[in-house]
């Protein structure tokens, strides 16, 4: 009898979780036990259409035969050395990333929020070196997430994250996002950096406008500010683009990434240019963890595939046709808003408890989250064909008519 025989039904692990875990994510009623491409199993044996994929990180789906394979072949090998020694895969990793980017220089450490650290430290460094200690203030946006530990917490502008952990680290401001001027009201003589997301994920996706990023930019080169874009939940093909910043044509100069870097292994990475980077000397910033041998073998071969196989024209396609079939069902149903988002990231606004929509669709089959104010956002995988919208889409039709009757019964 292995380990995993022990606890075998949903009602058992239930039990067990609230026993041993700390109450960090609240009542779930779902144990998934195996995945394929687009599709999840659950503990009974139920098949789900994933449309979260892991919150924007399964981007290949789920049993990639390649990352199967590059995660095998490496644990074979070597898994961890540390980094006192040279890391071929992560050099391998950092060269494709550097080709493939307005980047000369990675830094490679283990989740989003610890890639925003890296960013919060080294414009700090750079700012000081080049202008002295009083040159520390960084600009982030209202409803920006960035991560949970204190710096990236102090960078994120969401009350309902943040409550309960006053105080934050000093010198952060927030803007209202998409809203140049605000930004420029809050530039003085002690701002660095200016940090934000292409698209807003967390609180509901929302994309920033061209013109603004554009805006962005000239304002930070004009008074020689560091500007971070935080590609964690965007990039690596959410777009369609390898990046966000390459959709937009507006370049960072210091990006974050993380989630999809691996499909499914943890790994944060910082990008920037040389005479940024250089910021950083030997024992400035470090991770035990940071690019080992499993991770960034893996994420040299999600690379590969984003770079070398038609997925980011599927994701062109997959997009257009999703959006299509989304304002189609916006038609038809008075409860949806507004559709919102670019590539494979979109947000559907509902005028109504998104939170009991997200429920009853996974009830239906169909994963998604909810989060902002009443929106459901849908982050499928890249991988994504027609046949897995139609019956998506299905589903919501199926599950807004449901919602719809229920309604009317009650009057
Ligand atoms: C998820 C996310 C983070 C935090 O990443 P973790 O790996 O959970 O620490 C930061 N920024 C954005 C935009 C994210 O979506």
């Amino acid at each position: 009898m292995s380990y995993l025989d022990v606890a075998s039904t949903l009602e058992e692990l239930k039990e067990m979780s609230q026993k041993y875990l700390f109450n960090t994510y609240g009542e779930r009623n779902v144990a998934f036990i195996k995945g394929q491409g687009c599709y999840l199993y659950d503990i009974g044996g139920r098949e789900y259409l994933d449309f979260i994929s892991g919150i924007a990180v399964n981007n290949l789906g789920h049993s990639h035969p390649v990352i199967v394979d590059a995660i095998k072949l490496q644990s074979e090998e070597v898994l961890h050395t540390s980094n006192l020694y040279l890391i071929k895969p992560q050099i391998l990793l950092a060269q494709k990333l550097c080709d493939n980017s307005f980047a000369e220089k990675v830094f490679f450490c283990n989740s989003g929020t610890e890639a925003n650290e890296s960013a919060i430290k080294l414009v700090r460094k750079y700012s000081k070196e080049k202008y002295g200690d009083n040159r520390y203030k960084i600009i982030s946006m209202k409803g920006s997430f960035h991560g949970r530990t204190m710096g990236a917490l102090s960078a994120t502008a969401q009350d309902k994250v943040r409550r309960g952990f006053e105080p934050f680290l000093e010198g952060f401001e927030f803007a209202e996002f998409n809203d140049i001027k605000s930004l420029q009201r809050l530039i003085d003589n002690k701002t660095c950096a200016v940090i934000l997301e292409p698209i807003q994920g967390e609180v509901g996706v929302v994309p920033a406008e061209k013109s603004y990023l554009e805006n962005v930019r000239e304002i930070c080169t004009k008074n020689d500010l560091l500007l971070i874009f935080d590609e964690i939940q965007c990039g690596m093909g959410r777009t369609s683009k390898l990046f966000a910043y390459q959709y937009y044509g507006v370049e960072p100069d210091i990006m974050t990434l993380a989630k999809a870097l691996a499909n499914g292994l943890p790994i944060g990475a910082m990008l920037a240019k040389d005479e940024v980077a250089e910021a950083f000397k030997p024992s400035n910033h470090a991770s035990t963890f940071g690019g080992n041998f499993l991770v960034t073998r893996t994420a040299c071969a999600v690379l590969d595939i984003l770079l070398n196989t038609d997925l980011l024209e599927n994701v062109k396609n997959s997009s257009r046709y999703l959006f299509h079939q989304l304002e189609e069902l916006a038609s038809e149903f008075k409860i949806i808003t507004k559709i919102r988002g670019i590539g494979l990231m979109i947000g559907i606004v509902f005028n109504g408890d998104a939170k009991t929509i997200q429920n009853k669709l996974l009830e239906n089959g169909l994963l998604t989250t909810f989060c902002g104010e009443n929106v459901i956002r849908i982050l499928p995988p890249l991988i994504v064909k027609k046949e897995d919208i139609d019956r998506a889409i299905n589903i919501f039709r199926e599950t807004l008519s449901q919602i719809e009757n229920s309604v009317k019964r009650t009057f």
